[in-house]
Parts: C-alpha cells; sequence; structure tokens
C-alpha cells in the first residue's frame, strides 16, 4: 500500500472544497455534505465518517478550509469530548446514531461526571443506575455540570453496582437531558457568571442502547474523557475572518452561542496579554518589583507554550493524549496565577472594584475572581501532581483513603 502525502492530502481536500463549498447552503445541510464526505474528521477511521489519515492531516485541512472560509465541524462538548469517547469505546450502533449528530452540531452535550461528594474522588460516586426492562433508572444528584442547562445530551456516569471495589462498579451512559426525570438549577458565581448547574435526577430513564460498553466499565471509558478533557478548547481561537454565506453566518451564531458560556473563561486563564496594559495605566512600567513580575510571567507563558506544542506535535503523530494532558494543565494553572499575582500588584485597590469602576471596565478584578477556577476545573492541581507522580514519574501510589 503507497501512503498518502502531505502534497496529496492538500491537493485532495482543495480539490473536493472547489467542487462542493457551497456558502449559500443551509448549516445542517453543509456539515450532512461534510459528514458524507469524510472530510469533517480526516483523522476518523474511513468507516466512521472520516478518511482515516494520520494525525499529520489535521491542520492540513484545517488550513484548506480556512483558506476557502468553509465551515467546520461544530463547538463544543460533543467533539471535544463525546466523539472521542464514543470512537474509542461506543458500539457500532451508537456510533452510527450519534457521531454525525456530534459533528452537524444536532446533539449539544455535557458531562455529568463530578457530586457534591465526589470531583477529586470521582470514583466513590453515589449517583445509581438500576435496569428495568430495556431502560436503565438514575437517581441522585450531579454538580458543576457545564451547559447542562442547554444540554441535549450528557455524558453520566452511574454506580450499576455497588457490591463490588468502587472503581469496578461504575457504567457509563449517554442520558437523554430532555425529560420529567431531569432539573436542571444554574449555580450563581461569585463572578457574576453562571455556567455550571445542579442536575438532579429523580427516577430519569436511559435507553439500555445508551450504555456505553459493558456495565462496570464506566471508570475505564470516563478516563478517555478525561484525557481529551485535559486539551479541549473553551477558549474561542480568534479567526479574524467575516463570515460570508448563510452556512458561515449560521455556524458564526451557533459560536456566539455556544461560547457566551464559555465568555470569562480568558480571564479564567489570567489574561496575561492585559498585564503590559494594566502597568501603563498604572504608571508602573519603571517599578523594579512590577517588571520582575512580569518577566517571570513572560518566561512561565513561554514554556507552556512549548509544552502546548508538544502536545500538538504527539497528537500529530498519532499519539493518544499523554503526560503532557497534566503537564500543560498543570503549567496553565500557574500562568494564571502568577498573572491573577502581577494584575493584583500592580491594579492595587482597583483591583476590588467592579464594572465601569474598575480598570478595564472591570476585566482585572473579573481576573481575580475567575482564576481560582483554572485550578479546579477538569481535575485539580493537587491531582495532577498525583498523576504526573504516578504514571510519569512511576512513583509509589498515593494510599488509598478507607473508612
Ligand atoms: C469551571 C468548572 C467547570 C466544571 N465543569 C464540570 C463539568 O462540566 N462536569 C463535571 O462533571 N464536573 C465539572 N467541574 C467539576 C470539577 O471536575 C471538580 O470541581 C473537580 O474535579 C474537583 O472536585 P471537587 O470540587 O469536589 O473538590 P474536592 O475533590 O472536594 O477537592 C477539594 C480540595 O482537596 C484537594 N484534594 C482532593 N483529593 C486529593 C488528593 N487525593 N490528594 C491531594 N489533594 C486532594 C483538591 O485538590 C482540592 O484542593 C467543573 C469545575 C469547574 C471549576
Amino acid at each position: 500500500m503507497t501512503e498518502t502525502t502531505s502534497d496529496e492530502v492538500r491537493r485532495d481536500v482543495k480539490q473536493w472544497l472547489a467542487d462542493n463549498w457551497d456558502p449559500d447552503l443551509g448549516l445542517l445541510e453543509w456539515r450532512t455534505k461534510l459528514v458524507e464526505s469524510g472530510w469533517a474528521t480526516p483523522t476518523w477511521p474511513a468507516e466512521w465518517f472520516g478518511r482515516g489519515l494520520p494525525g499529520w492531516a489535521d491542520p492540513i485541512v484545517h488550513d484548506e478550509f480556512a483558506a476557502a472560509g468553509a465551515v467546520g465541524t461544530a463547538v463544543g462538548g460533543g467533539m471535544g469530548l463525546a466523539a472521542p469517547t464514543l470512537l474509542a469505546h461506543g458500539s457500532d450502533e451508537q456510533k452510527q446514531r450519534l457521531l454525525p449528530r456530534a459533528i452537524t452540531g444536532e446533539d449539544t452535550w455535557c458531562q455529568l461526571f463530578s457530586e457534591p461528594t465526589n470531583g477529586s474522588d470521582l470514583a466513590g460516586l453515589a449517583t445509581h443506575a438500576e435496569r428495568d426492562g430495556d431502560e436503565w433508572v438514575v437517581n441522585g444528584q450531579k454538580l458543576w455540570s457545564t451547559s447542562a442547562h442547554h444540554a441535549d445530551l450528557g455524558l453520566l456516569l452511574a454506580r450499576t453496582d455497588p457490591d463490588v471495589p468502587k472503581h469496578r462498579g461504575i457504567s457509563y451512559f449517554v442520558l437523554p437531558m430532555h425529560q420529567p426525570g431531569i432539573e436542571v438549577r444554574p449555580v450563581h458565581q461569585m463572578n457574576e457568571h453562571s455556567s455550571f448547574n445542579e442536575v438532579f435526577l429523580s427516577d430519569a430513564r436511559v435507553p439500555a442502547a445508551n450504555l456505553v460498553g459493558r456495565p462496570g466499565d464506566g471508570w475505564r471509558i470516563a478516563m478517555t474523557t478525561l484525557a481529551f478533557e485535559r486539551q479541549f478548547a473553551t477558549v474561542r481561537a480568534k479567526s479574524g475572518v467575516t463570515p460570508v454565506g448563510r452556512a458561515a453566518e449560521e455556524a458564526a451564531a451557533e459560536a456566539e452561542e455556544y461560547f457566551k458560556t464559555y465568555a470569562w473563561y480568558p480571564q479564567r486563564a489570567g489574561r496575561a496579554d492585559l498585564v503590559q496594559q494594566v502597568a501603563e495605566l498604572q504608571g508602573r512600567t519603571g517599578d523594579p518589583i512590577a517588571r520582575q513580575h512580569m518577566a517571570g510571567l513572560v518566561a512561565l507563558r513561554r514554556a507552556h507554550e512549548w509544552t502546548a506544542r508538544r502536545a500538538q506535535a504527539a497528537r500529530a503523530a498519532g499519539r493518544p493524549p499523554g503526560s503532557e494532558g497534566s503537564l500543560g494543565k498543570l503549567a496553565a494553572s500557574r500562568v494564571a496565577q502568577a498573572s491573577a499575582r502581577t494584575h493584583s500588584l500592580l491594579a492595587g485597590a482597583d483591583g476590588q472594584l467592579s464594572h465601569a469602576d474598575s480598570l478595564l471596565d472591570g476585566i482585572v478584578t473579573e481576573v481575580l475572581l475567575s482564576v481560582p477556577a483554572q485550578s479546579i476545573a477538569g481535575g485539580t492541581d493537587e491531582i495532577q501532581h498525583n498523576i504526573i507522580g504516578e504514571r510519569v514519574l512511576g512513583l509509589p501510589r498515593e494510599p488509598p483513603v478507607t473508612g
């Protein structure tokens, strides 16, 4: 078998776009064509809506779509979390039914893992599901469920066997969110946003066909989702391109709506890009202590970028997510914290004001209130340290907590 070269991929995708991209198509119609062609997800297997190309093909295809002004897959947890999990562990029927709708954005998804007393100790989760004919009946409570207020489907972990060790009694389900047994209550955050929710499950129903893997496989499958979550982009990429045509306008509106939930995520990441501006506004650019903090921040960011590029290169080479995910997540926390400290030093008491009274219309205050979340979401810094210690450095495992 001869191997496809990057020039051939570029030529083929260019040709396909020249023959098929039509800005006047509706978004769903265009994305349905994309699903059929395999160019939406070129590195997925050919039998599952891809073209079976190696990881290096993704950026090439992406560049050609951008050059043509063509729209790609839907944004959000469907493509970021659900699709890679289902590709790895779903049944053929689940892949056939759910993957195309993740690509087109017809279904939106949320992740229902954490509970009020089980975040880091996820394996101790108490929500349970019992089999009842062709369905599972779920009872319990989830917490911090981002976007659950507008999701069609949830990636749900529930205990199905209380009599085996905790990691082995968990199952993984695709939960239909629009049903009477589910109540979603938004949580009001200290930064005034409300992106996550409490989700109450009272005799909620899941069709048996929506169990992913076998009963008891849930923990292993959840590890796949979490590995992809560590590299899941929730900050909008700057395109600078004005959408032209119906499909592009509909995609821009979809992204606009989706990113409302994540409007505070750039602030959560520390807004190191604003530090120089704040120093100028406060007249502190000559202050040696402030300069030392600012220089330290630049160095940290640069090192973090290199780790991120290593992770990208690993993906492009077709390697599954590895330790770079935990290292990168930890580095992002360090950058956010260093940035918040620098903003705080520069802003002084102004950092305690909000909205128009504050620096940059309240952005700096929002940074200070949002950065703590960076060290918690997707697994806390301490948990990343444990993962790096045990899986990367091969140190002895943390002693289990009993009782
Ligand atoms: C912005 C945001 C979005 C989120 N979105 C979602 C979502 O969509 N879906 C979802 O399911 N969850 C979501 N979460 C929840 C998140 O995964 C949990 O908050 C996180 O795993 C921590 O769990 P916890 O809040 O229960 O804290 P705890 O686990 O109670 O931790 C409290 C403290 O104890 C420390 N700690 C705990 N165990 C250990 C240990 N073994 N060793 C050392 N230190 C330890 C922690 O590091 C932390 O400092 C989100 C959280 C945030 C902040």
